[in-house]
């Protein structure tokens, strides 16, 4: 069984109607990334970063997987342990969409933890009643589960297994500009693997693609999803 991985940038939820970065000029939904994605953000105007993560939380829960989503899920059907599913989104969609293999490179909107003493929490079960959630373990500030900039990716090593002995790595909706994830195709392809991306517009790692399609992830992803089922089997 060939093995098959996936990563997802912002673009395979764009459809669902979570915004890129990219759509606004380098804002994360009118926020520089600075003030609400950096701990010196966070330290300077707490209440405004838990602003931003709830509002972001809720319209995460509010969007529904596209098809995109739902064709890495076949996609898992069919090559069980042979597929991996590597996204820098925070917004859950590929593990409601039903995905289970999935390295939430960059943490998940869903989950929260105490800067202090670092026990996690569901920002279901955070008291919104404050600005600032508060640890029910010591007192300390909680914050979202979410890698900042400046701070260091989750699952970098299970990660670069996975990359070297991948066969395809199939890169969506990702402007290639945000590292390490930038840098993965270089690490597929120096390892042997194909490499695949659609984006709307040319990623800036190009030249370490073997094969580049433009358009929507929801519109293309199905049809490679096809192919690579019908050409290399699985399940
Ligand atoms: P990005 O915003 O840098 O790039 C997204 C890319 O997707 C752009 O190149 C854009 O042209 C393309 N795109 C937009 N709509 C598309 C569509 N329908 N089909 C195909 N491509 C489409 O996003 P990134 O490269 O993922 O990196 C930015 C960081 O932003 C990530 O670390 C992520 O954590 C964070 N972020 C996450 C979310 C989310 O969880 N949904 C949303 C915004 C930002």
């Amino acid at each position: 069984m060939k093995n098959i991985t996936v990563l997802t940038g912002a673009g395979i939820s764009a459809e669902s109607g979570i915004r890129t970065f990219r759509d606004s000029d380098g804002l994360w939904e009118n926020h520089r990334v600075e003030d609400v994605a950096s701990p010196q953000g966070f330290a300077k105007n707490p209440v405004l970063v838990w602003d931003f993560y709830k509002a972001r939380y809720q319209q995460s829960l509010d969007a529904e997987p596209n098809p995109a989503h739902y064709a890495l899920t076949r996609l898992e059907e069919h090559f069980g342990d042979s597929f991996n599913l590597i996204t820098q989104n925070v917004d859950g969609l590929h593990i409601r969409a039903g995905n289970t293999r999935v390295y939430e490179m960059h943490g998940r909107l869903a989950m929260a933890f105490c800067s202090s003493c670092r026990s996690k929490t569901a920002t279901s079960e955070l008291d919104f009643s404050q600005k600032i959630p508060i640890c029910t373990t010591c007192g300390g500030n909680m914050r979202a589960d979410i890698v900042w900039f400046g701070e260091i990716p989750y699952y970098l090593y299970e990660i670069d297994e996975i990359l070297k002995n991948t066969d395809f790595l199939l890169i969506l909706g990702t402007s290639g500009v945000v590292y390490p994830a930038a840098g993965f195709v270089m690490t597929a392809k120096i390892f042997g693997a194909t490499t695949i991306a659609v984006n709307l517009e040319e990623p800036e790692n190009r030249r370490y693609l073997d094969e580049f399609y433009p358009g929507k992830c929801g519109e293309l992803v199905p049809q490679i999803v096809d192919k690579l089922i019908q050409n290399y089997g699985g399940r």
